[in-house]
């Protein structure tokens, strides 16, 4: 039916379902500033939701079910709490913090568990599942497959919501939807300030892992920043760079008792012939959560595209760091932990800091453009040729037994315009 991670990883959601654990966790912390639509799914459809988790229990086996979401969060608490209880699934309240999203974490938190370095949860006996994930398990279950992504528009728009659309759906499209933008250029950060992307093309489109979109004017502090070339990012690492270390200090996985280190990476620019590799292994267990460039580095410097170089370079390689000292979480932690208040100010985002409220003002593109590759995994191969009529809904790309990957279904009812191997366009 198409289920994969719908909060970024894409990861086909039948092979998690198909393995053993003891956990179920829902992911509901949504950590990154500014996007509040797993805030508003959970609102409004706990028992979809909750429905979903317990099919994906089943299928696990797993004895215990948690939901981890954050107590500052009341309407959506309230909304869960009840329906979780009745389901025997416990709940885990996660503090206002960047980042208590990521998977190590959420793993962390709610059962006290430390993933294996470069490891996966079910190695410590988990499943994690974000929100809208589950969401879709349960309506998979009933027959429905993933035609639309659940998003929230903020920033500088003149109205800031949430809401369904069609995947293939323009960012134009979307941005109408919020009212428009309040400026006139803008770059926009497609899910997510910390771990997005930013793009000028607004022709761009909805996918099964898109969280929504943050305008921003073109001149904004991050804009800038993100536009950066890599060289000049290297270039003034290089020369600026007093190893003061405190993108180590506050970096979220080596306070959770990993080996990154990234201020050891920042050295590998030093080195234009041999070398790199000494300092690069630093960067290998980095989840690119980029506090270390937009929160910790007092020089406004770029620690984590130093790791993002460090990992690529490792691979190219062939090199694999592998972590031999035990994992043990830093006495620090609890105390080096970022407020998200704080982080606004840092990222200078306060003004557009407003509530995405949910809007049934759902988009009918003319015209959608959708991706055969939205998930981890191979590309599916398209099964429908130029002119041919589908249905919404009708699986429109595939994949062969035994890839991994999941199967692309018609979003809108219409006719079949374009084929390529990268994207099937359907005119309504
Ligand atoms: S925080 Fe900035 S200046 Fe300090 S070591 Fe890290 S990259 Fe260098
Ligand atoms: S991006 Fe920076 S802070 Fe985040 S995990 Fe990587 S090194 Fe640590």
């Amino acid at each position: 039916m198409g289920v994969v991670g719908a909060g970024g990883a894409g990861f086909p959601t039948e092979v998690k379902a198909a393995s053993r654990a003891e956990y179920v966790l829902a992911n509901g912390a949504e950590c990154e500033p500014l996007l509040h639509k797993d805030y508003e799914l959970m609102r409004r459809y706990p028992g979809e939701i909750i429905a979903g988790m317990k099919r994906m229990m089943e299928a696990v086996s797993a004895a215990q079910g948690r939901f981890c979401l954050k107590e500052k969060n009341r309407a959506a608490v309230e909304a869960v709490e009840p329906v979780a209880r009745k389901a025997g699934i416990g709940m885990t309240l996660l503090g206002d913090f960047y980042p208590s999203g990521d998977e190590y974490e959420i793993v962390y938190a709610a059962t006290g568990r430390l993933i294996p370095p470069a490891g996966i949860p079910l190695q410590v006996g988990c499943v994690v599942n974000n929100v809208e994930t589950l969401l879709n398990v349960e309506r998979a279950a009933r027959g429905e497959s993933v035609t639309r992504k659940f998003v929230s528009i903020t920033g500088a728009v003149r109205q800031p919501c949430a809401f369904w659309a069609p995947i293939g759906t323009s960012f134009a499209d979307l941005i109408a939807v919020a009212g428009g933008m309040t400026v006139e250029r803008a770059g926009v950060f497609v899910s997510g300030l910390m771990m997005g992307s930013l793009t000028f093309d607004l022709s761009g489109v909805v996918t099964k892992t898109t969280c929504g979109l943050i305008v921003l004017p073109e001149d904004h502090l991050l804009v800038r920043r993100r536009s950066r070339p890599a060289q000049a990012m290297a270039h003034i690492g290089k020369s600026a760079c007093d190893q003061c270390s405190y993108c180590t200090e506050f970096c979220p996985r080596y306070l959770l008792g990993y080996d990154v280190q990234p201020h050891k990476v920042m050295r590998t620019l030093g080195f234009t012939l041999s070398g790199k590799e000494n300092w690069s292994q630093w960067g290998e267990l980095c989840c690119a959560c980029g506090l270390c460039t937009l929160y910790a580095c007092p020089e406004d410097l770029f620690p984590k595209e130093a790791c993002d170089q460090a990992k690529a370079d490792l691979r190219a390689a062939g090199i694999k760091y592998v972590q031999t000292k035990p994992v043990r979480v830093h006495p620090m932690k609890e105390y080096r932990r970022v407020p998200q208040a704080q982080l606004r100010r840092r990222l200078q985002v306060e003004q557009y800091d407003a509530p995405t409220p949910f809007s049934s003002a759902e988009p009918h593109p003319a015209r959608v453009r959708i991706l055969t590759k939205q998930h981890a995994g191979k590309p599916a191969a398209p099964c429908v040729r130029e002119g041919q009529e589908v249905k919404r809904g009708e699986v429109i790309a595939r994949m062969n037994d035994g890839e991994l990957g999941a199967f692309v279904h018609a979003s809108i009812g219409g006719r079949v315009a374009r084929v390529t191997p990268e994207a099937i366009e359907i005119e309504a």
